[in-house]
């Protein structure tokens, strides 16, 4: 497909930059080119237009040469847009291909860079502007190449007068004539006007007069400046466009790959890592006074549902689940895909008995939910969910332990405190590295899960709380005394 002007919208744009082949790349490049060149063609016609007007500071038989190049260049350029969209097969051809455009537009610059004024805007702008697309779109050793060619070409310009060698420059050949005896220092503006002035008086022959050298200097430099800044303009703009999109491109890109680390791919909830690292910044940032819940929710006999209807009817269930999920809860709790058939779902700032109603509603919607498929008789799912709350009061009471424990410090209790206790053959301690809030949610996810555990032993298909568990253990739990 050759490049066309109605690729540079962003979208298309992003769609070349990352996706076309480097020939469509490099074609496009030479799209910008021929605007580019499109831009001086129309500069010539216009001195041309007005050449009885300019001839006083534009050196018009030196238009025709430099117009006819532009010409030449511009109709070349064009062909290229087209020839190298259909080297993209070629990989070598490609390379010399993206040589033969680079090289005599750098030339070419350079070129037009020395008759216009290799001080100008324009110049600075063709300098820089041109090396960044190019690596934007060829081979970035090419453009760096062809970027250190034009410096060099740029120096060799401001050098070759100091050898004698007159360079070509559409600017009227001026002279610098001493007019004051005095010594005295002149500001550049000052020269310029001494040179105008100069200059009027040998081209047009008249008298020195200040009124009308200071005319035709005011025009030329009008013209001059207002050149240089038509001839950089384009190149600027398009330049800062083409950053823009890059950085629009770059920032799509980034949330897209931040979206796929974070997602899970099937049930398109938070992944097991996403939802870990939000649950503990959850934690982290509940109020003194929150309470704080946790449910691990697994899908019953959900082998034979594989068995039974196949795996993609399967990966439809999770999907379908996850949804039921969402739409049952509120935007504050945070759901993700623990693993094959788990959910986690986290609840921040609720209470034990809200977060059993939830629990409980998750459950139901769950078992009504009716799974429709194609060509077997549709059929429901049911779950079981494992809830522990952590309480206000509960974190209050493992600070205050922990904070004794600190001031009590004894080879054998070293800052340690036990932390949750469920199945009295396991006691979690809690010591310094176990208050970090990684440590603190997996305590409270293995406490849901234990939870889990035994809704599974009660048949399936319910909500167990993890805090009742404790609770019926508490006569023989032992106090908290380190
Ligand atoms: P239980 O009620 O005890 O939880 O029984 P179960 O069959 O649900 O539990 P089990 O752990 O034996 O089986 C879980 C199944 O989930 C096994 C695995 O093939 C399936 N599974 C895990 N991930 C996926 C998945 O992404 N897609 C599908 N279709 N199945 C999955
Ligand atoms: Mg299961
Ligand atoms: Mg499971």
């Amino acid at each position: 497909m050759a490049v066309k002007i109605s690729h540079l919208g962003y979208k298309r744009l992003s769609r070349v930059i990352f996706e076309w082949q480097a020939a469509d790349r490099a074609s496009l490049l030479a799209l910008f080119m021929v605007i580019e060149i499109s831009t001086h063609w129309l500069w010539c016609l216009m001195v041309w237009c007005f050449r009885d007007a300019l001839d006083d500071y534009v050196n018009i038989p030196l238009l025709y040469p430099l117009w006819l190049g532009v010409t030449v260049m511009g109709l070349f350029f064009w062909w290229l847009t087209g020839y190298l969209s259909r080297t993209r097969d070629n990989c070598k051809d490609l390379s010399k291909w993206q040589i033969m455009l680079i090289v005599p537009y750098t030339l070419y610059i350079a070129v037009v860079v020395v008759m216009i004024g290799y001080s100008s805007l324009f110049a600075g702008v063709s300098l820089v502007g041109g090396a960044m697309l190019g690596m934007v779109l060829i081979k970035r050793r090419y453009a760096w190449r062809v970027f250190l060619l034009q410096v060099l070409l740029i120096l060799l310009a401001i050098v070759a007068p100091y050898f004698g060698i007159d360079l070509p420059n559409l600017r009227q050949l001026t002279v610098i004539y001493p007019i004051l005896d005095s010594p005295s220092y002149l500001t550049y503006n000052e020269v310029m006007a001494v040179e105008n002035m100069v200059a009027a008086a040998i081209f047009k022959n008249t008298a020195l007069g200040w009124d009308s050298v200071s005319a035709l200097q005011q025009s030329s430099t009008l013209f001059w400046r207002s050149t240089h800044v038509y001839l950089a303009l384009p190149k600027a703009v398009f330049i800062v466009y083409m950053f823009r999109t890059l950085l629009l491109i770059l920032d799509d890109s980034k949330s897209e790959i931040l979206l796929h680390a974070n997602q899970d791919e099937l049930t398109k909830l938070k992944n097991r890592r996403y939802g870990l690292t939000q649950m503990q910044q959850a934690l982290m940032t509940v109020d003194e006074d929150q309470d704080f819940s946790v449910i691990l929710l697994d899908l019953d006999w959900f082998k034979e549902v594989n068995d039974n209807y196949g795996h993609d009817i399967g990966d439809q269930v999770l999907f379908e689940v996850a949804q039921t999920l969402l739409q049952s809860l509120t935007e504050e709790a945070i759901v993700s895909r623990y693993g094959g058939e788990e959910f986690l779902i986290v609840l921040p700032d609720t209470a034990h008995k809200e977060a059993m109603a939830i629990a409980e509603t998750l459950r139901d919607n769950i078992s009504s939910h009716v799974v429709q498929t194609c060509n077997k008789p549709s059929f429901q799912v049911t779950a079981s969910l494992g809830l522990y709350t952590f309480s206000a009061a509960e974190r209050d009471r493992i600070k205050q332990e922990f904070a004794e424990a600190t001031t009590q410090v004894t080879p054998q209790n070293r800052h340690t405190v036990p932390l949750f206790r469920l199945r009295s053959t396991k006691t979690v301690q809690a010591t310094e590295a176990q208050l970090l809030p990684d440590r603190v949610c997996q305590c409270l996810i293995n406490l849901a899960d234990e939870a889990l555990y035994v809704a599974k032993a009660r048949n399936r298909n319910q909500v167990v709380s993890a805090n009742e568990l404790i609770d019926v253990q508490a006569m023989t739990r032992p106090s908290y005394q380190v």
